[in-house]
């Protein structure tokens, strides 16, 4: 501890919070509601949550934790 982890809201992290394209009835999820799916711009992977994301090996994002991640929720 001490060392403070790169956040969702640092500029230098690019992480797209996926929402809901379809009806809820279609996904259970509203129109434009976060469907809890987060998508990593720096390679494109995406995943549940960021630390489950499979990013490049180049990817600059791979250190980025996801405790921004835990304290939306
Ligand atoms: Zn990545």
């Amino acid at each position: 501890m001490g060392e403070r982890t790169r956040s969702f809201s640092d500029p230098d992290t690019l992480f797209e919070l996926v929402r809901s394209d379809t009806p809820v009835w279609d996904d259970g999820f509203k129109m434009g509601e976060p469907t809890g799916e987060v998508v990593c711009e720096g390679c494109g992977a995406s995943a549940a949550a960021p630390e489950y994301i499979n990013h490049d090996k180049d990817c600059s994002q791979r250190d980025v934790t996801s405790e921004w991640y835990d304290e939306l929720h």
